[in-house]
């Protein structure tokens, strides 16, 4: 049987009475429709008594009136119980004032089966129902709550084997996918009917009976039965599951505060029941109401625990309990009104369908291992039998941990590829390789260019320890310090680089040379002696510049960093870089090319000596040639005059030595020419990368200006010396000038084991 939709339903009781008020109270023959037809208290002011109605209609569900507690269960309930069944949550209220009926209706006379109420034939249908639905497993727990004076007590706690849990230890609680629930309050699982009505009058006789003015037996409090059902198909074994509750709830008596009299304890019994009731009429207004969003549910323990109990995707169904005497007319009239409230609320009920996680897991995992399987059985049919599917085990990541670290080290030049789950592991050691290393650069330019925090750090032990490492890349930076230092640039903040700037254009206009540029100068018209260095060699150069250090270290800690200029051209900064960070390197380029240019000049000289030597053994062969036919010429044929012979084997002999020495000296010429590439090549590269840092330069300005950095480099501006490295290159340049000298004065006997390659002319390049 489907729950309905639409909304609440809303039945009226009337207790049965000798005096039934027949004036007073009309029921229509439709069954459905009640008229209550009263004038009001007249005692009331003149100006309230003009707007008093004293008809009222109300159209409900169903009026019950003389019929048995069967014919009440089959109307108001055993549709809900269905639902509930099917997974539909449920509940039936039962509202009204003392002595109305409302337990009578709900739980019924304990002691004759005929007058048992809504809730021993709720138990008696879902057992049936069980009974029944065979291809359905159900599980069946309950739970009896009674609030009392806002305070949640468990009918049945005292069937826990633990301790008895206490008022205060009960919380009302939502979570998603559970709906409200009172965290705390006993559940107990029941097998069958007997049980259940074992708990229900177990429960009544725990329920706080108050004494009252009206009816010494009726309660003062809030009694929430709950059927907690949960579903599952024999059938289908998918991890489908539906859960819903029913919740049978007999409200407290609802008379306002002043008819009872109470005083004490029952004054303040009807004021919480008063509160309570109030609220559950004030959400009964918004859930009526479709314009509202928020439902005022928390304000009181009771709409809290009914709150996914009244509308929504439940079916919910309310009986209100009257008197038929016309001495509660004002209380039955205030019952009906509720009553007709809740008739407006609109109800959408769903099916509570879950998916059991234990179950889905379970299927799952099926699944995939059907896949691991079908995945080796096509390993094995392509040859790869090893592959496996399971994570990765310790042993199995530590491996890859070394592959990634001798890879990197480059003692491993592959890594062989066998699973998705080795590469991802592959992937995830290099990132945390990367990260490690980006640490330490950040971590060392920090230190280098007393940035941010680490400013505080600079004499901590680590770095200094880092500082006696020897020299690195990064400790160029350190002494392009020092080379700022050394050539007195201005100070590198900003304002004193421009003003510095301003300075020297001044100068210029005036005719006259900045310092800068008269170092410069001087630089450009001293003889350079260099010897070929690599752009790896740098190193070996740190040797000589740390010595020159001292400057730095007496600089103050608290100097300030770096600031290019950011007026300044692409080339001006050029100019700045190979002054000051780029110095070493630009220094290097420009000592390798002097030597190239050694080079090639003493490639010139020795080519035009080759090209003597050939000249003369031309000459001698030519000599030779006319003395033959001279001699032929008279009719008989020489020989040569021995002389000649010889002087033309040494002339040949000479020409192969300078003709090898010429082929070393070019390839010389040719290495320091890749040498100088290099140079550059390295020198570029590191200012873009310095221009990119500090001037911010979008990327297609950087490649526009490119070539005339690249011709600028190549204009032997030289960048000012350091005069202790000096004096090692000059030294070292006049060592490499003997040992070519030596290498061009070499006699014919010294070179004779290498042989010549012919008598080709040479012409200078
Ligand atoms: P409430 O719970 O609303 O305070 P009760 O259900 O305790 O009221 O009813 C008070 C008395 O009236 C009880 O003795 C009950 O047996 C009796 N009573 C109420 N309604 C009926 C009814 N429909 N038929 C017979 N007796 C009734
Ligand atoms: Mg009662």
């Amino acid at each position: 049987m489907k729950a309905h939709s639409g909304e609440v339903g809303v039945y009226v009781r009337i207790r049965p009475t000798a005096n039934f008020s027949q004036d007073i109270i009309e029921c229509l023959p439709d069954g459905q429709t009640v008229n209550i037809h009263h004038k009001k208290d007249t005692k009331k002011p003149l100006c309230s008594r003009k707007i008093q109605r004293s008809s009222w209609s109300f159209r409900l569900e169903g009026v019950l009136q003389d019929v048995s507690q069967e014919e009440v269960y089959t109307r108001v309930c055993r549709r809900v119980v269905l639902g509930a069944l099917d997974g539909y949550n449920g509940t039936v209220l039962c509202f009204g004032q003392t002595g109305a009926g409302k337990t009578y209706t709900m739980t019924g006379s304990t002691e004759s089966y005929k007058q048992r109420g809504i809730i021993p034939r709720a138990i008696q249908e879902v057992f049936q129902e069980v009974q029944k639905r065979t291809e359905h497993t159900f599980s069946v727990y309950l739970s009896y709550l009674e609030i009392y004076n806002e305070t949640l007590v468990d009918l049945l706690a005292s069937l826990q084997s633990s301790a008895h849990p206490s008022p205060r230890s009960m919380v009302i609680s939502e979570e998603p996918g559970r709906g409200v629930f009172i965290r705390g309050l006993s559940l107990h699982p029941i097998h069958s009917e007997e049980e259940a009505l074992n708990l229900l009058f177990e429960g009544e006789m725990n329920r706080v009976i108050g004494s009252h003015a009206l009816n010494r037996n009726s309660s003062r409090s809030h009694c929430i039965f709950t059927l907690h059902l949960e579903s599952r198909s024999r059938t289908l074994s998918d991890a489908k599951y539906v859960t819903s509750k029913l919740n049978l709830v007999d409200l407290a008596g609802s008379e306002r505060l002043g008819k009872t009299g109470s005083e004490g304890q029952m004054f303040k019994e009807a004021m919480y029941i008063n509160k309570s009731l109030s609220f559950l009429e004030q959400a009964i207004l918004a859930l009526a109401d479709r314009r509202r969003d928020h439902v005022p549910f928390r304000q009181t323990k009771l709409t809290h625990a009914l709150k996914d109990s009244l509308g929504g995707n439940c079916n919910t169904v309310l009986v209100a309990n009257i008197y038929g005497e016309a001495s509660q007319i004002e209380e039955t009239l205030s019952t009906l009104h509720f009553a007709s409230r809740m008739k407006c609320i609109r109800t959408n009920p769903a099916v509570n369908e879950h998916m059991d996680p234990a179950a889905q897991i379970k299927k799952l995992k099926k699944a995939v291992q059907m896949l691991k399987e079908e995945l080796s059985f096509g390993n094995t049919l392509v040859d790869r039998p090893s592959v496996l599917y399971d994570p990765l085990s310790e042993a199995q990541l530590a491996e890859i941990d070394s592959q990634v670290q001798k890879y990197l080290e480059g003692s491993l030049k592959e890594i062989s590829i066998i699973s998705v789950s080795q590469v991802r592991a592959l992937f995830a050691k290099f990132k945390l390789a990367v990260q490690g290393q980006e640490q330490k650069v950040n971590a060392r330019l920090r230190q280098t260019y007393n940035l941010g925090e680490e400013n505080q750090r600079a004499d901590t032990p680590a770095i200094k320890e880092w500082d006696t490492r020897g020299s690195t890349e990064e400790d160029e930076a350190g002494s392009f310090e020092v080379s700022q230092k050394n050539t007195q640039r201005p100070s590198s903040t900003r304002a004193k680089t421009k003003k510095s700037k301003d300075k020297q254009s001044q100068s210029k206009r005036q005719g006259e040379e900045s310092p800068l540029s008269k170092k410069r100068s001087d630089s450009a018209s001293k003889p350079k002696l260099n010897s070929v260095q690599s752009p790896e060699r740098e190193q070996e150069l740190q040797e000589p510049d740390t010595e020159s250090q001292e400057p730095q270290e007496s600089q103050p800690n608290g100097k300030e960093p770096f600031h290019p200029d950011s007026t300044l051209t692409k080339a001006e900064a050029f100019d700045d870089f190979k002054m000051g960070r780029g110095s070493k390197l630009n220094r290097i380029l420009q000592e390798n090319k002097a030597v190239l240019l050694e080079r090639r000049s003493l490639h010139w000289q020795l080519t035009d000596k080759v090209n003597a030597v050939k000249r003369e053994i031309d000459c001698t062969a030519a000599t030779m040639q006319q003395y033959r036919e001279t001699r032929g010429g008279q009719g008989r044929y020489s020989e040569p005059d021995d002389t000649l012979l010889n002087q033309l084997r040494e002339l040949k002999a000479l020409y192969r030595q300078r003709y090898e020495v010429l082929n070393d000296i070019k390839a010389e010429i040719n290495y320091c020419q890749h040498l100088v590439d290099q140079c550059r090549v390295r020198l570029l590269s590191e200012f873009e990368k310095w221009y990119k840092k500090y001037f911010l330069v979008p990327e297609e300005d950087l490649e526009t200006s490119m070539d005339n950095t690249l011709d600028q480099c190549d204009d032997n501006q030289l960048p000012p010396e350091s005069s202790s490295s000096e004096s090692f290159h000059n030294a070292r340049y006049r060592m490499l000038r003997r040992r070519n000298t030596r290498s061009l004065c070499v006699t014919p006997e010294q070179r004779s084991s290498s042989s010549g390659s012919g008598q080709r002319t040479l012409s200078p390049r």
